[in-house]
């Protein structure tokens, strides 16, 4: 059950880079383009392989505001101004040259994914280099310069699809999206990640926020508590996403990968391994099926142990996208884990596998959390 497979390969959205010692790094990227490149998916025929144009300022618009992109272009030049009002300064954002080129690309390869379902030349289609979930309409945030996701989706209301569904499974909440559709009952967001509020990054995404006004229940968050592990979050996704999705019956659906929910992730605190993102993979591919005919974008995430986690957990959802799960050899290629090794001065796993980690002590909680949402959602009734 699957159909032609885009991978969107935007080498020169390398540039999105806030420089040395920031997490967010161009490797995660070109490391996850090795990777499905070297075990054979890429060279699959139902697989093509797509560029991508810079997104432009009216695009960009359908988003964010005339003043932010201005900012962003201005700031990205080298220009003086108070650019903090829209996010920018030391720490999460930090300017860096050719800003908005950069973040224009990595949108514009998100749209790419979306015309390529769109159009019908591809059932799906996947931007590892997007997922940049936290930008809002006037403010870059948690190392988002523009929200591919939003531009992708706003992208295709405007060429006529009517319903959208977003599933966030980033360890951080989806706020930016979240925010960007909240009044529009034609965008179903979910997000499921990570709670902590007063603490854990971007602070938002309780059971209690569900849309505005008009758009009641066109927001289900899923907050997890710290410690949630594989079997329970899968639980927790199972129970609350995809009765949700097939409820909603979107034309299409949208999906934020963020693999930072890893349990050696050193920017979050939950106990996934891969073989939740396995398992996260599998029925993503069988919702997109079930219930927007296939047609599914999928963009990256977070995920910041970038030679050891993320190249595998990318390429895991690929491999479903292209229905090669069950034919992906369980060790990595040599020449794979020679060139993270190289790249990351130090040792990669070298199986798609991992250990169970067990149950934990917060597992029953999450459960809970799910319990609420369903009942929230009334996905009961
Ligand atoms: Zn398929
Ligand atoms: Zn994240």
């Amino acid at each position: 059950m699957s159909g032609d497979v885009a991978l969107v390969r935007c080498p020169e959205a390398r540039i999105y880079d806030h420089g040395p010692g920031h997490p967010l790094r161009p490797d995660r990227v070109l490391l996850t383009w090795d990777l499905i490149e070297a075990v054979g998916l890429e060279g699959r025929p139902t697989v093509s392989r797509i560029g991508c144009e810079p997104a432009s300022d009216e695009v960009l618009g359908l988003v964010h505001t005339p003043d932010f992109i201005a900012a962003t272009k201005a700031a990205g030049g080298g220009q003086e101004g108070n650019w903090s009002r829209f996010g920018y300064g030391p720490g999460d954002n930090p300017i860096f040259d050719r800003m908005h080129e950069a973040g224009s690309l990595v949108a514009g390869a998100s749209v790419a994914a979306a015309a390529a379902v769109r159009s019908g030349d591809a059932l799906h289609a996947f931007n590892a280099a997007g997922g940049l979930h936290h930008a809002m309409p006037a403010r870059a945030s948690g190392f988002c310069v523009y929200d591919d996701p939003a531009v992708a989706i706003a992208w295709l209301l405007r060429e006529g699809v009517e319903r959208v569904a977003y599933v966030d499974i980033d360890v951080h909440h989806g706020d930016g999206v979240q925010a960007i559709f909240w009044d529009d009952p034609r965008v179903l967001t979910i997000s499921i990640h990570q709670y902590v509020p007063g603490w854990f990054f971007p602070g938002t995404g309780d059971a209690s926020e569900r849309g505005g006004a008009g758009a009641e229940g066109s927001a289900i968050n899923v907050p997890l508590p710290p410690e949630t592990g594989d079997e329970a979050w899968l639980e927790a996704f199972h129970a609350v996403i995809p009765p949700a999705v097939e409820r909603f019956r979107p034309d299409v659906l949208v999906t934020q990968l963020g693999c930072d929910t890893h349990e050696s992730d050193p920017l979050a605190n939950l106990r996934l391994t891969t073989r939740a993102y396995l398992a996260c993979a599998r029925e993503l591919h069988e919702l997109a099926h079930g219930a927007a005919d296939g047609r599914w974008i999928a963009t990256g995430g977070g995920g910041y142990q970038w030679a050891r986690v993320v190249p595998r957990a990318w390429t895991l959802y690929f491999a479903a996208m292209v229905d090669a799960l069950d034919e992906l050899p369980d060790d990595l290629p040599e020449g794979f884990i020679e060139e993270a090794e190289r790249r990351s001065h130090g040792s990669v796993p070298t199986t798609f596998s991992e250990p169970d980690v067990g149950p934990g002590p917060a597992d029953d909680r999450a459960r809970a959390v799910a319990e609420e949402v369903r009942y929230l959602a009334a996905l009961d009734r």
